[in-house]
């Protein structure tokens, strides 16, 4: 069996739990020149002295050089273990879950699934969204799309692989219908007794921020009889909500037409009165920065831009345009409105977010209240052991 042994000292992450093992840590692996150079290899991984720490699936062309299947040395890797993830994962979904049929039925690491990522949309059957962004992963495909289909009921899967870590991993970019029916131009499901249409095949990830789903709920709840500026609106996820919760007027901001075009057809889909809503196929730092210039004010603001830090190296240019952006969210927002602000970039940590909006609303002169602390949905744990999961964070502040 293809065996990683660890340099001195380096055990220590994986004994507190941590699933990545990168090349820095290790000392030597050993195992047939077959085994070494074929990506998602089990493989061993012991102590400087011979201690077993894990099963992990290797990786040779990845900085992330194996990612963590079991820390149990009784565990074999195998279609049992699969199984029962995905057993696991759902009933979890199914029990914790609700108001939604649009729902993250895998979220990688969480449910012990390095780099997996499935997305269930539109219910009975629905489709089965999969991104396979690790080597692990895409070696026990078949295997995890079988299993999928066995305990979901639901046969449709689609592969949406065209993440660019998959590059990191050295592996091509692929999309396509894994089993079933290839999926409709727009898949509708109905989250908080909104309708959205998801385009499986072209949209966003998988088609629908569904980590939102909360946040969504949240806006709902504060909309009523405001005036709503939606920033980085995407297909209208947040504008749809505010409009169900009774917003008196929404202007949607975003920088691809066809997005818009979807948040469009969203409005009709649930009827809604198509005069409170503008849709602005515009760039939001240049548009907020006018908006200021002719003294526009609204009562509720939503930013949820883009990750601006795809990486550690781009933090200081990230809070740069996070702090920029938030600024003129404080400065455009009347005294008793709400802004919501979120950050998905991973390599800025909910500290540090609070503490560049903390500087946007200093530079603003505004003592925000942070009325709440927000993060993705149930379906998108974050362990203990594995912070790194936590990539979206954000803030509900009050103006006062
Ligand atoms: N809030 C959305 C998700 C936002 S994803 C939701 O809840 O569904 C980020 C969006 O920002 C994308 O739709 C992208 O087209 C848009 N975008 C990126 N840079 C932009 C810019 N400078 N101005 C306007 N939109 C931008």
């Amino acid at each position: 069996m293809l065996t990683i042994t660890l340099k001195p000292g380096k055990e220590k992450s994986l004994l507190r739990r941590h699933p990545w093992i990168f090349p820095t840590a290790i000392d030597r692996v050993e195992g047939k020149p077959e085994e070494k150079n074929k990506p998602g290899t089990t493989a061993l991984v012991q102590s400087s002295s011979g201690q077993f720490l894990a099963r992990a699936a290797f990786s040779p062309k990845s900085q992330i050089r194996a990612r963590v299947w079991s820390f149990n040395e009784n565990e074999p890797i195998d279609h049992a273990l699969i199984k029962r993830r995905i057993k696991k994962a759902l009933a979890y979904r199914m029990a914790n879950v609700r108001d939604t049929d649009a729902i993250r039925v895998i979220f990688g690491e969480a449910d012990g699934f390095p780099g997996l990522v499935v997305d269930w949309y539109g219910g009975k059957p629905g489709w089965l969204v999969c991104q396979f962004q690790s080597a692990g992963v895409e070696a026990w495909k078949v295997a995890i799309m079988q299993a999928l289909i066995a305990e979901t009921g639901c046969p449709n899967v689609y592969e949406r692989s065209d993440a660019s870590v998959r590059e990191r991993e050295g592996l091509p970019l692929v999309t396509g219908t894994l089993a079933g029916n290839e999926p409709d131009a727009e898949t509708l499901v109905t989250e908080n007794g909104v309708r959205y249409a998801v385009d499986i095949k072209t949209g966003h990830k998988t088609g629908f921020y569904i980590d939102q789903r909360d946040n969504r709920k949240l806006v709902m709840e504060h909309a009523s009889e405001r005036d709503v500026l939606n920033c980085f609106c995407y297909t209208g996820g947040f504008s749809l909500a505010a409009l169900k919760g009774g917003a008196k007027s929404v202007i949607s901001i975003d920088s691809s037409g066809e997005a818009l075009a979807v948040g469009q057809r969203n409005m009709a889909l649930n009827g809604f009165d198509t005069a409170k809503a503008e849709w602005w196929d515009a760039d939001v730092f240049k548009t907020l920065r006018s908006l200021r210039e002719q003294g526009k004010s609204f009562d509720m603001i939503v930013l949820d831009p883009p990750k601006f830090a795809s990486s550690p190296d781009h933090v200081d240019r990230a809070a740069r345009a996070y702090k920029d952006i938030n600024l003129l969210g404080f400065q455009l927002l009347r005294e008793g409105g709400f802004l919501f602000t979120y950050s998905c970039s991973g390599a800025i940590s909910a500290d540090l977010f609070q503490k560049i909006v903390a500087g946007a609303a200093n530079d603003a002169k505004v003592d925000a209240h942070i009325l709440k602390r927000l993060s993705a949905g149930v379906d998108h744990p974050m362990t203990t052991s594995f912070p790194e999961g936590e990539y979206l964070k954000g803030l509900m502040l009050h103006k006062p």
